[in-house]
């Protein structure tokens, strides 16, 4: 038995591989279950490598072609993909041509996808000869142009190839959705919930067909129940494997973890996440430290993100004196931590701490039901500031009955703990499907008007929600030297030491957090992937080899720096802070 795993689809820049997609390689794996995987972003942003795609790209950029011409616009395609790369160029050269990239990513999303993605999707697939084929589905009504890709390769795919036909994955898991999803891709079978068990049973079932046996599977004619996966240490390790991890885009390897499944508190109005998993459920703190240890050894990540849904003080407790150092970046839940816990973690190497901290108005956070104190999120911001841990603060606007007056308590929030919040990320609220806000509108003054709209009664409407953030996102930035998104002729992130680098946005800001924790503030930039630090060693690849080709010019300190990083020497982090930034060019045409 063969089995195909198709990774959700989308047009982001890829950071971290797909931890559900790696769970069930690994407990494939484990069961002898021949299990490949299909990728799709990195590989398809291969297509801006091939001429057919190159004619599309063209009708659209035909003012950039008739300006920089068809050779500028051919190569910049071709690196854009390696977008450190492209920053590290660009940023120097052209600013301008940030503003490119961004355009081609919106393009290549609306223009592109749509037409090149099913053929290459489908063209993975057959290749690969499975008997099955498992599609991830991300939030099934946020992506309707993703969708259509879909409905086209699932088409084809059964026209073609007679193979059974799975869907999982996180969309998969409200009654709503799956009655969709049942009734727009017509699977064989729909995996909701936690899959690593019941894919290799579905498996094992598919000669007989009794998948009643099973939980966790929604069939034309039935849909049961889900049952969690009680003993979360006896899952497989997950397996990354068959990812390119050079090929995301951060500066260093990042590999997703979970500790625990579930919400211990699962209340908050605006949120689904709890519902994905049935309870709340933990790994226990040895078997956290063994995945660690397992994490460093076989895949030589610097950092591990624990994603865990939510993140508690008393979690965090149970397994920090377990943990062998590494870098560690995490959600957190912002209640019960305190000064001793948060310095003990940065002990073990927690590095960044991103807090759901979701509003500064007290009243916006009870009716939330958050079971958050705006004096106790100070006080923890400012302890884990102390503790020399980097804040990322969540914060969510346009909660339902939040006035604008509120909502201004939340930017006033921002301002007076400017100082220990690095960043934060400003989203309007959203009406997710699962979520208690969703399973009960009226309680909250909420009508629904369906595909993600909503009318209150009280407080900011939807379309105002998105007007206050467009007009703050500037004002916050300007005031408090945070915010999510940087604007063109806006990127520059300020530290003591960079003046040069845009940073376009949230995964490149994640990696220059990363080293900015790391490194102290001097190091005001970071080595792009492809030359990449291990250690205290920075390695080179081919972009130092590239660096001595005629025509690049580097000033002092960039010949100093790659003269210091040849791959023998190492360089210690106080002598890391002599060189605030680490330049590796690939020069793609003079
Ligand atoms: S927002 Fe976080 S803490 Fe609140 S219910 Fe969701 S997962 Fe739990």
């Amino acid at each position: 038995m063969k089995l195909v795993l198709v990774e959700r689809q989308d047009a982001r820049i890829r950071c971290i591989p797909d931890l559900g997609i790696a769970h069930l390689l690994g407990q494939c794996k484990q069961e002898g279950i021949d299990a490949r995987l299909v990728q799709g972003s990195p590989e398809t942003l291969e297509c801006l490598l091939d001429d057919s795609v190159f004619w599309l790209f063209e009708q659209g950029y035909k003012d950039i072609v008739r300006d920089r011409g068809e050779a500028f616009l051919k190569e910049f395609l071709k690196f854009s993909h390696h977008m450190a790369t492209s920053r590290n160029i660009w940023d120097k050269t052209n600013p301008e041509a940030m503003d490119d990239l961004w355009h081609v990513v919106t393009y290549m999303r609306e223009m592109v996808w749509p037409t090149w993605l099913p053929d290459q999707l489908f063209g993975q697939i057959r290749d690969a000869k499975p008997d099955v084929v498992g599609f991830s589905l991300w939030n099934f009504y946020d992506h309707p142009g993703i969708n259509n890709i879909l409905v086209k390769v699932i088409q084809r795919v059964r026209r073609e190839l007679g193979i059974k036909i799975l869907i999982g994955g996180p969309g998969a898991n409200s009654i709503t959705s799956r009655r969709d999803i049942m009734r727009i891709f017509s699977p064989d079978c729909i995996i909701h919930h936690e899959a690593e068990q019941t894919l290799p049973d579905f498996l094992r079932m598919t000669e007989s067909g009794r998948y009643k046996e099973i939980p966790n599977i929604t069939t034309k004619n039935y849909d049961g129940p889900a049952k969690p996966i009680e003993n979360l240490d006896s899952l497989a390790f997950p397996d990354f494997s068959q990812y390119d991890l050079d090929s995301f885009f951060l500066p260093v390897r990042v590999l997703p973890m979970m500790s625990s499944r579930g919400c211990p508190w699962a209340q908050c109005a605006f949120c689904s996440h709890h519902a994905t998993y049935s309870g709340y459920r933990e790994h226990s703190p040895e078997r956290v430290a063994e995945l660690v240890n397992h994490y460093k050894k076989k895949y030589r990540t610097e950092m591990i993100m624990f994603n865990d849904e939510t993140f508690t003080a008393q979690h965090a407790g149970s397994i920090v004196e377990h943990l062998t150092e590494a870098y560690y970046y995490s959600y957190a839940y912002p209640r019960g931590f305190d000064y001793g816990l948060l310095k003990k973690m940065h002990e073990k190497g927690f590095r960044v701490l991103v807090w759901g901290v979701e509003s500064g108005c007290q009243r916006t956070l009870d009716s939330m039901r958050k079971g958050t104190t705006i004096a106790e999120l100070e006080k923890i911001l400012k302890d884990s500031k102390r503790a020399g841990i980097t804040n990322v603060a969540f914060m969510m606007f346009g909660f339902p009955g939040e006035t604008y007056e509120e909502a201004m308590e939340t930017v006033e929030f921002l301002r007076k703990n400017a100082s220990v919040i690095e960043r934060h990320a400003a989203t309007p609220f959203r009406l997710e499907e699962g979520s208690p806000i969703w399973d009960n509108p009226g309680r909250w003054g909420v009508k629904n008007l369906g595909a993600g709209n909503y009318s209150v009664k009280r407080g900011m409407q939807r379309n105002e929600v998105v007007d206050f953030l467009r007009g703050l996102d500037a004002e916050l930035r300007a005031s408090t030297g945070t915010g999510q998104t940087p604007k063109t002729g806006d990127r520059r992130l300020k530290t003591s030491s960079d003046t040069k680098y845009y940073m376009p946005g949230d995964a490149e800001f994640r990696a220059y957090l990363f080293m900015q924790a790391v490194y102290g503030e001097g190091s005001g930039s970071y080595p792009v992937r492809n030359g990449i630090l291990r250690g205290n060693k920075v390695l080179p690849s081919l972009l130092m080899r590239n660096v001595s080709r005629p025509g690049i010019e580097l000033n002092k300190r960039e010949k100093e720096t790659y003269q210091k990083c040849d791959g023998t020497h190492k360089i210690g982090a106080d002598e890391f802070k002599k060189y605030p930034y680490v330049v590796f060019y690939e020069r793609p045409f003079n």
